[in-house]
């Protein structure tokens, strides 16, 4: 789906899809220079990331290896909750696994925080970040993510993976939605 597709729901495009990918080349170039010659673990979190992941691995010029989460912490609003539950743990046994974690936004960083403590405590070799989107509230937080995509202004956004009560996943680009989506 495009912007000219979303009519009038869409206020306003932040991130197109060209700058999406091109700023993902960069990310995958970044993070294959630092994992050079380590075997690689992604670890998505479900939904939000799959298009992240998707895009981002294939750009990586080698095999790299993948598993997912699933977390809930928002319900339909748009705003967090704070209440972390696993709904799909990974499949597989991260002890002594190169593990970086694939998000699409961290925005309070309370779920993220939730699940790099949560993930640390397997003992894996290491256990970075990779977030496509940065809302700056993330500050309030001790939480170090080594690969950022974007850092965008706090207002909540749709598209590329991000839904809005599980619409607009598929929307190519990152946008707001126009107040009467809302009502
Ligand atoms: P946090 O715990 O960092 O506040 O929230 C993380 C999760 O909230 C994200 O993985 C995402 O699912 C959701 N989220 C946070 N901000 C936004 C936003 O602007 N748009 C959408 N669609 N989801 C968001």
């Amino acid at each position: 789906m495009d912007a000219a597709d979303m009519e009038a729901k869409l206020e306003r495009v932040l991130l197109t899809e060209d700058q999406i990918q091109t700023r993902l080349r960069e990310l995958a170039t970044l993070i294959w220079a630092d994992y050079e010659g380590r075997e690689l673990l992604l670890v998505g979190v479900l939904k939000g990331a799959v298009l992240v992941m998707a895009d981002l691995m294939r750009d990586l010029p080698g095999s790299v290896r993948m598993d997912w989460m699933a977390v809930s912490s928002y319900g339909s609003g748009t705003k967090s909750s704070g209440v972390v539950r696993i709904i799909k743990d990974l499949d597989t046994d991260i002890t002594g696994k190169h593990v970086l974690v694939v998000e699409d936004i961290v925005d309070s960083g309370l779920t993220l925080s939730w699940i790099m403590a949560n993930l640390g405590s397997r003992k894996p070799a290491s256990l970075e970040i990779c977030a496509l989107l940065r809302k700056p509230e993330v500050a309030k937080v001790a939480l170090d993510v080594k690969y950022v995509g974007f850092d965008i202004p706090n207002e909540f956004v749709v598209g590329y993976g991000l839904d809005y009560a599980e619409d607009y996943r598929n929307l190519r680009c990152i946008g707001t939605l126009a107040p009467s989506v809302y009502r």
